[in-house]
């Protein structure tokens, strides 16, 4: 028999959960018939949503024991949930996906049929349209993976997706990066493995809100720049070496100038000009060196990723010792 555990990170999600749990049993259902190996887990992770989600998790959990959930005690974000669920699947094979539907389950027997015998280890999504979402958005994206991948070592396919079936052996390699900056996109790609991409057209939420603002995303690229490459910080010394250059041929310029026509007060202007240029650069690449101190400076601080406050198990315990006490009241 093969365990697979399906985790899923959740974020205020209450208006789909219950049509995501009803697809996902119902495709792990016709799955486990065309493959009778297989049992499934479903792990979910309530990121500290402020919704009902967690009340639905736990009538999920009393239900149907396949069910479990991790409830962080707030908000870590959806990498610290994506940790937290590999780091707590059991299965032989693992699948993260995201609970609006946009990854949707019908394509979980298609990836498992590239995993099953052995040719991958990882079997993936790529969308090759960016159908639904704001023009503008869709730039930045493609920009951000032109310029990923031309500074960073890590190739990272554009329209590659958290939406993955992996095998036991890739999951515990990935559990191996303890970092704290996460950056899924590039740690999925960074253990290697060999990943078959599966290319779908974009799928709109059925329901419910994207809690990723573009600012969210922006700052998210820049993170998974910095956790990716370290290419920024020589910024620093290529626009140094630039400026060198230049100043060199302005003073030969200077020099020859001086010598050839005498010696003329003019240029107060193109001095304050390149004053306030390469101040505004010094600063700039400071600030670039700043930012991946902090990015030192959190990592050192070896905080945890995660704080779980409740699962499954301890409320269905809490719930039955709740349930003896009541009893024994009675009686
Ligand atoms: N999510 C999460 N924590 C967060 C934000 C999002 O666990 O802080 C989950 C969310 O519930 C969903 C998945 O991450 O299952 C993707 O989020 P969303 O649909 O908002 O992002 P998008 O699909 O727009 O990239
Ligand atoms: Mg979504």
């Amino acid at each position: 028999m093969k365990l697979v555990s399906v985790v899923v990170p959740c974020y205020n999600e209450q208006e789909v959960l219950p049509m995501f749990y009803d697809e996902i049993t119902r495709v792990t259902g016709e799955m486990a018939k065309t493959y009778p190996e297989l049992t499934f887990e479903y792990l979910f992770i309530n990121d500290g949503s402020k919704d009902n989600t967690l009340s639905i998790l736990r009538s999920l959990a009393e239900k149907d024991k396949r069910v479990r959930y991790i409830s962080f005690s707030r908000n870590f974000g959806k990498e610290s949930g994506m940790f937290a669920g590999l780091s707590n699947a059991k299965g032989d094979y693992v699948v993260v996906m995201d609970a609006d539907l946009q990854h949707p389950p019908s394509f979980l027997p298609e990836m498992y049929s590239y995993v099953r015998d052995g040719e991958f280890d990882c079997a993936t999504t790529r969308r090759v349209s960016r159908k639904g979402e704001s023009k503008i958005r869709s730039w930045f994206a493609r920009k951000f993976y032109k310029i990923m991948n031309k500074i960073s070592q890590t190739e990272i396919v554009d329209g590659a997706q958290d939406f993955r079936f992996m095998t036991r052996q890739m999951v515990d390699s990935i559990l191996e990066m303890t970092e704290y900056n996460r950056f899924s996109k590039g740690i999925f790609s960074w253990v290697g493995f060999r990943t078959r991409y599966i290319e779908y057209e974009n799928v709109e939420r059925p329901a419910g809100t994207t809690s990723w603002s573009f600012w969210g995303l922006f700052k998210y690229s820049l993170e998974g720049i910095m956790a990716f490459s370290t290419a920024p910080l020589a910024i620093a010394s290529l626009l140094g070496i630039i400026s060198c250059v230049i100043a060199f041929i302005l003073m030969i310029v200077t020099v020859i100038k001086t010598l050839a026509f005498g010696e003329d007060v003019a240029g107060y202007p193109t001095t304050i000009c390149v004053i306030f240029l390469l101040s505004g650069l010094q600063l700039f690449c400071t600030g670039i060196l700043g930012q991946y101190l902090a990015k030192t400076y959190m990592e050192t601080k070896h905080r945890p990723i995660y704080i779980a406050s409740e699962t499954e198990t301890s409320y269905l315990e809490r719930k039955k010792e709740r349930a003896e006490a009541e009893q024994k009241k009675d009686e």
